[in-house]
């Protein structure tokens, strides 16, 4: 059976770089300001054996730090409903900002499974991230790099079993 995945988290974390990587083409507009991509954006992925829709979900907004603007929450609520599984990105070099607390707790209101991704893992700078990651409340966090293609076969064995 197939299943659509959102990718979801505040901007700049990664999340059109690992959409890219999933889909194998680049549909997604990936640069190096914040918010950038500018809706929500569907494509088919490929991991493995696995076939599912992948939805990557941007925000117009800059980042402001202590609140989420209104359309990034928007998009990633209509993306988590439309979803079957959330990937839930944070950027392990930042650390754990505000802004993903918020998205921690709406995607522990609304999503029906949440995956938790420490991005930019490549190396070991991350690893603080990692460890504040557990406080999420989100599960054991899996540690990747959507630029370098770290972590894909951990997050193969975490869609197994919902696909
Ligand atoms: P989005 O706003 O969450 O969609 O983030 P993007 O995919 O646009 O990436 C934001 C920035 O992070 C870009 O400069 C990417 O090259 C960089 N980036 C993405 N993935 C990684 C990674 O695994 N490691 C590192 N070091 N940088 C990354
Ligand atoms: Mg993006």
């Amino acid at each position: 059976m197939s299943f659509s995945l959102a990718i979801v988290g505040r901007p700049n974390v990664g999340k059109s770089t690992l959409f890219n990587r999933l889909v194998g083409r680049r549909l997604a507009l990936v640069d190096d300001q914040p918010g950038v991509t500018r809706d929500l954006r569907e494509g088919e992925a490929k991991l493995g054996d696995l076939r599912f829709t992948v939805i990557d979900t941007a925000g117009l907004e800059e980042e402001t730090g202590d609140s989420l603007p209104a359309r990034m929450r928007r998009l990633t609520e209509r993306a988590v409903d439309m979803a079957d599984v959330c990937l839930f990105v944070i950027d392990g070099r930042a650390g754990v900002m505000p802004a993903d607390e918020v998205f921690a707790e709406i995607l522990r209101k609304r999503a029906k499974h949440v995956i938790l991704a420490v991005n930019k893992a490549e190396g070991s700078a991350a690893e603080p991230g990692v460890l504040e990651s557990y406080s999420l409340g989100l599960g054991e966090p899996l540690r990747i790099s959507a630029e370098h293609g770290v972590g894909m076969d951990e997050i193969y064995s975490a869609l197994l079993p919902l696909s």
